[in-house]
Formats: structure tokens, sequence, C-alpha cells
């Protein structure tokens, strides 16, 4: 049974055929990477960084911002962790960072484009991840949120390389996703958001219960340009995982690895469950059923072709 099976796994992930894709947690502070930690999770693909300052009123200092997230280096000591940076805004809005009026503020000032007006603030966080990096001996790659244009992530990537850490973005505005291979001259992995890709491609409030049919991780537009991206990476052998819910749904990360996606990240209580259902299929029957999701016309036909294909 399925319940069988997640408490069987222990990780590393990979197919029945071998196949390794790392299967990695999503966490937002120390305490969360303790308990993660706990699981067989490979380490960490998203530190959602701007949810330990909602409460805030005044930026955290740098040596604030270095201990918490060095909580989180030492709770994955000797494993891949991936920090974003502030993704203010939005659904997650910092008061010492964001516009109060915005009309829409999914469409507004959020994520990387705080640092545009505001750079000091987003060179702040770098030299407190470097300095958490120094202090814990580990070497965390650093993503920005919403990228949408190759000069951002090349203006990010600087900044990133000048203090010693492995710059990444995440693709999750439609247009990142059409031009990941011009982005992906700038910096050394993706990571697919899907939520959001989800949210812009869909034109579809992500918090919108009303909505929840069109931002459906499976809908096969969603999926279309994730494939995209995941080609662009494997195209010049740079990493690009998944942190989005999409990777939480062990039968939709079979068919993001057969869309060439080199890891996973998913909440850690979903982590055991998607290890072990991606071990229970080879890598041959993962690129089918990606292959066949492409050709669908809804959320319900691409799972139904799926599961065809994946058991
Ligand atoms: C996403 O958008 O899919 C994502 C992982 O980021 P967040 O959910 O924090 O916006
Ligand atoms: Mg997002």
């Amino acid at each position: 049974t399925h319940l069988a099976e997640v408490a069987d796994w222990s990780g590393p992930g990979r197919t029945s055929d071998g196949h390794r894709v790392d299967i990695l947690a999503n966490v937002q502070d120390g305490a969360g990477a303790r308990a993660a930690r706990s699981t067989a999770a490979d380490g960490v693909g998203l530190f959602r960084t701007e949810l330990s300052f909602l409460d805030r009123d005044v930026e955290p200092t740098v040596d604030e911002q270095a201990s918490i997230y060095a909580e989180v280096l030492t709770a994955f000591e000797g494993t891949k962790v991936v920090v974003r940076t502030l993704d203010a805004g939005s659904d997650k809005p910092l008061r010492f960072a964001n516009h109060a009026d915005e009309a829409n503020p999914a469409l507004g000032v959020r994520g990387i484009r705080i640092a545009e007006g505001n750079r000091g603030i987003l060179h702040r966080q770098l030299d407190a991840i470097a300095a958490a990096a120094a202090s814990t001996d580990s070497s965390p790659w650093v993503m920005a949120p919403m990228i949408a244009t190759s000069a951002e992530a090349q203006a990010f990537a600087a900044d990133v390389r000048e203090r010693g850490l492995t710059p990444g973005v995440m693709i999750e505005v439609p247009a990142a996703a059409l031009l990941a291979d011009r982005i992906l001259d700038h910096v050394d992995f993706l990571s697919i958001g899907t939520n959001d890709l989800a949210q812009y491609t869909m034109a579809a409030d992500r918090m919108s219960a009303d909505l929840a049919a069109l931002t459906d991780p499976w809908q096969p537009a969603v999926l279309t340009l994730v494939a995209h991206a995941a080609k662009a990476g494997a195209a010049v052998n740079k990493p690009v995982g998944v942190c989005g819910e999409a990777a939480a749904d062990p039968l939709l990360a079979c068919v993001l690895v057969g869309f060439g996606v080199t890891s996973l990240s998913a909440a850690s209580a979903a982590v055991a469950g998607v290890g072990a259902k991606l071990g229970t299929v080879t890598l041959e029957q993962c690129m089918a059923a990606a292959e066949a999701v492409l050709s669908t016309s809804s959320p319900a036909e691409a799972r139904e072709v799926a599961a065809g294909l994946l058991g």
C-alpha cells in the first residue's frame, strides 16, 4: 500500500533502475529544518527566508539574519541546501521591504524586484548568507525568486558570485521559463516554482479556492513550460529542480523526472511519499509519461495518462 511504501522509504532518491534524483525538503526556519532532517530528505531545496520576518517592522540586521540562516545550514550539515533570497510581497508582504499600497501585489514589486529600488536589502541578505556559510563551513546555493528577465538573473548572479556563493534563479514567471536558455548563460542552476508558475500562466490567483482547478499543477500549459525549462537545463548540463507543490505529488513528481528535472523539493510531510513512488518506476517509464502528458488538453487527462503509464 501507499502507506507501507512511505514507511519504508529511506533515501537517497532514485528510480527503480538507479537514476538519482535528489528528494529535498522545503523549510522555513531552523525548527522546520530539524524536523525535515528526520525524514530521509537528501537536503533542502527551498529555504523560504522571508517567512522568518513576516512580523517585523524593521529589517533584521546582518548578524541576526546570519544566525537564523546558520540554524538551517547546521540542521542539514553536509547536504545540499538552497537558500532563497527574500520573496517579499504578494501573499507574503514584509513591512520593511514592500510598498503598502499596490493595487495588484502579485504583479507588483515582489521578490527580486525589491532589489531594483533597494539593492542594499539584497546585499545585506547575501552578506548574511555568506557569513552563515562561513560559520557553518557549508556551501549553500542561493537563488532569487520572481526572476522575469535575463538581465535580472545576470545582476543577481554577479552579486552572489562576488560573495563566493553559487547562484541560481527560480523559474516561476512564464517569461523566465520561455527564455530559460538565456537565463542559464548567467546562473548555475534553476528551480521551478510551480505554485507561481501556475498562477501567472493561468492568470489565476493561487490563493483563490474558486480558481483551484485553473492553478492545478497538472495543467498541460504549465507542464509544457516546466518541460521547456528542464530541457534548457539539460542542454547545458545544469541542474533544474522543482520546488513548488507539483513536486509533492508522487505521480507528478515522476513526470517531472521524465522531463529531465534533477531534484524535487517538497514539504517534509510529502518527502517520503515522493521518494517511495519514484523508487517503483524506471526512468524510461517517467520519460514516456512526460512525453504523453504534453499531448493532453486538461489536468484530468494528464493525470489519467500518467497514472496509466506509471501505475
Ligand atoms: C512557488 O511559487 O512554486 C514556490 C515554490 O515559491 P512560493 O510558494 O514560496 O511562492
Ligand atoms: Mg513562488
